[in-house]
């Protein structure tokens, strides 16, 4: 699972980012996360000279924001018919203004800090290339201009096939996350701020106006805390496993050893497609992102990477792939993100999450909301992310999905017996059995050697399930996962699964 942009992790390097907390601390504001909405936050408060201090359970960028596409872009796939249908034109208006803003927000600060990321302007297209989705194309196009944008309708694109139709955004843009995110950790440091990494938050409690932020030995003491996990690390209060999912997708990175188009491209509807353009060593490659699923549910190559990869060779034959990756990001029940006060009984404590994969604007909105709240400015596009809202699910199949997979991952896949045995689990793969009445999650690396877990999820004790494409164990229920070895990986999990020996 290596990522084009974390091939230039070495950036780095040079910046005096501190390897692990082991002293009690206290500082003005905590941030636990170090993805782009931590490393955002960071970067605006400790400009405003706040002194803040970062922990990161990992390194800077390594999960979502390190393994992300990277399109800077108001245009979220097919979105506002569905806003001011659901919500009102305002609604639509307002989510479309404030993303326009984030890109020009992220230009400024590139411009301010003189930051070479690769950033760089192209338009960005929904696309199809079937008749039947061609008219809510022009739904969405219609809604648009109800609103006072100014979308295009195009038929040709930059892309190697042909389309139906194309709703193009101009003005969009892309970079490189990593390094932006390097530039904006040095920019904390030489501000006062500070950064651990191999930090793990394991709880937060209020201690009268202070909140303690727990790790595994010591603490921090702060008037605020910035929750910037991707998906919260404590459940209560908040209750945001109630109301997020989250989503994988995978992406390729390829050398066409031909000229490259301009733009970058998404499909109307499933299965998604994802085009992009990216600089490697002074050249342009091609990302292909697709083979979505939730987290969490099997799925093989073939649906994934064995999708994209085809895809490719049938337009650059000679192309040869050179990245491989894929993450998830969570997904709201009704599709808008949480931001904002993280509970109200928690005035002091401030989240971003639920971006639904178009997080490099969003992280820069929430950052914005979250630092408005902190210096008590009144944000007028707050009431569009409000974390405590109480509104009726708007999208019922989300719901449902939700209510079936965690009853069935909490309860009934746990009394089901497990359909393999011992021995017909094949080398490099996993499984799991029934071992005297107790679950067991089985991984045989390629020599046969054995690996043993108990495949409960330490979030909230879902069933996992074996990903056989990244050899982990996987919650279905709210994404959190696991190496074959049991150590936690990705949120919001924090703790590791126990072992056996066997
Ligand atoms: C395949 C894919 C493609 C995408 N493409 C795009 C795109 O083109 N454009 C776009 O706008 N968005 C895109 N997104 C979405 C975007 O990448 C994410 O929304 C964004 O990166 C999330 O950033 P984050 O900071 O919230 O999370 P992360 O980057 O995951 O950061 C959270 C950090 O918190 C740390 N952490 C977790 N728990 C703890 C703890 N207990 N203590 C300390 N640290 C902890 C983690 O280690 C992690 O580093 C995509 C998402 C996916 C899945």
């Amino acid at each position: 699972m290596s990522s084009l942009w974390l091939s230039y992790k070495n950036l780095f390097d040079n910046i005096n980012i501190k390897n692990k907390l082991d002293d009690n601390l206290e500082t003005d504001i905590c941030i636990i996360g170090a993805g782009i909405f931590g490393i955002t936050c960071g970067y605006y408060l400790s400009k405003l000279g706040f002194k803040v201090t970062i922990l990161e359970k990992d390194f800077i960028s390594s999960k979502t924001t390190g393994h992300t596409t990277a399109k800077i872009t108001s245009q979220h796939g097919l979105f506002y018919d569905y806003l001011a249908n659901s919500y009102s034109s305002t609604f639509a208006k307002d989510y479309l203004y404030v993303n326009e803003l984030a890109i020009k927000n992220i230009k400024n600060i590139i411009d301010d800090e003189n930051i070479n990321c690769d950033f760089e302007y192209q338009n960005s297209f929904v696309y199809t290339t079937k008749n039947e989705e061609i008219d809510i194309i022009k739904k969405e196009y219609n809604t648009l201009i109800d609103l006072g944008y100014k979308p295009e309708l195009v038929t040709k694109t930059g892309l190697p096939f042909p389309v139906k139709i194309a709703l193009c955004f101009k003005n969009q843009a892309q970079f490189n996350p990593v390094k932006y995110l390097a530039f904006l950790s040095k920019s904390i440091i030489d501000n006062g701020g500070e950064i651990y990494e191999n930090t793990t938050a394991k709880d937060l409690k209020s201690d009268f106006d202070n909140l303690i932020t727990f790790t595994d030995n010591n603490y921090i003491k702060s008037k605020y805390v910035i929750i910037a996990t991707h998906y919260p690390f404590i459940n209560f209060p908040g209750f945001y496993f109630t109301k997020m999912y989250q989503s994988s997708s995978y992406i390729i990175g390829v050398d066409t050893k031909k000229a490259l188009f301009n733009g970058m491209y998404i499909s109307a509807k499933d299965p998604i497609y994802s085009f992009r353009t990216a600089k490697f060593n002074n050249k342009d490659i091609l990302l292909i992102g697709g083979g979505d699923h939730r987290t969490g549910k099997p799925s093989s190559y073939n649906d994934t990477y064995g999708k994209l990869e085809p895809t490719a060779k049938k337009y650059y034959p000679d192309c040869e792939v050179l990245f491989r990756w894929n993450t998830r990001d969570c997904i709201s029940l009704d599709k808008l993100p949480y931001i904002g006060t993280f509970a109200p009984n928690m005035p002091n404590v401030f989240v971003g999450t639920g971006f639904k994969k178009w997080g490099m604007t969003l992280s820069n909105v929430a950052s914005n909301i979250v630092v408005d709240k902190i210096i008590g400015n009144n944000n007028k596009y707050e009431y569009l992310f409000k974390s405590s809202r109480l509104k009726p699910i708007k999208n019922y199949d989300e719901f449902k999905n939700m209510i079936v997979e965690s009853s069935n991952s909490l309860l009934f896949n746990k009394l089901k017996r497990p359909n393999m045995n011992f021995s017909e689990i094949k080398n490099d793969s996993g499984s799991i059995i029934e071992v005297n009445g107790e679950k067991v999650g089985i991984y045989k690396d390629k020599n046969g050697k054995i690996f043993a877990v108990k495949p409960i999820c330490t979030h909230l004790g879902c069933l996992l399930s074996w990903n056989d494409i990244d050899k982990t164990w996987d919650c279905p229920c709210h994404g959190s996962r696991f190496n074959f070895e049991g150590k936690n990986l990705y949120d919001p999990a924090f703790k590791d699964l126990s072992r056996y020996n066997f």
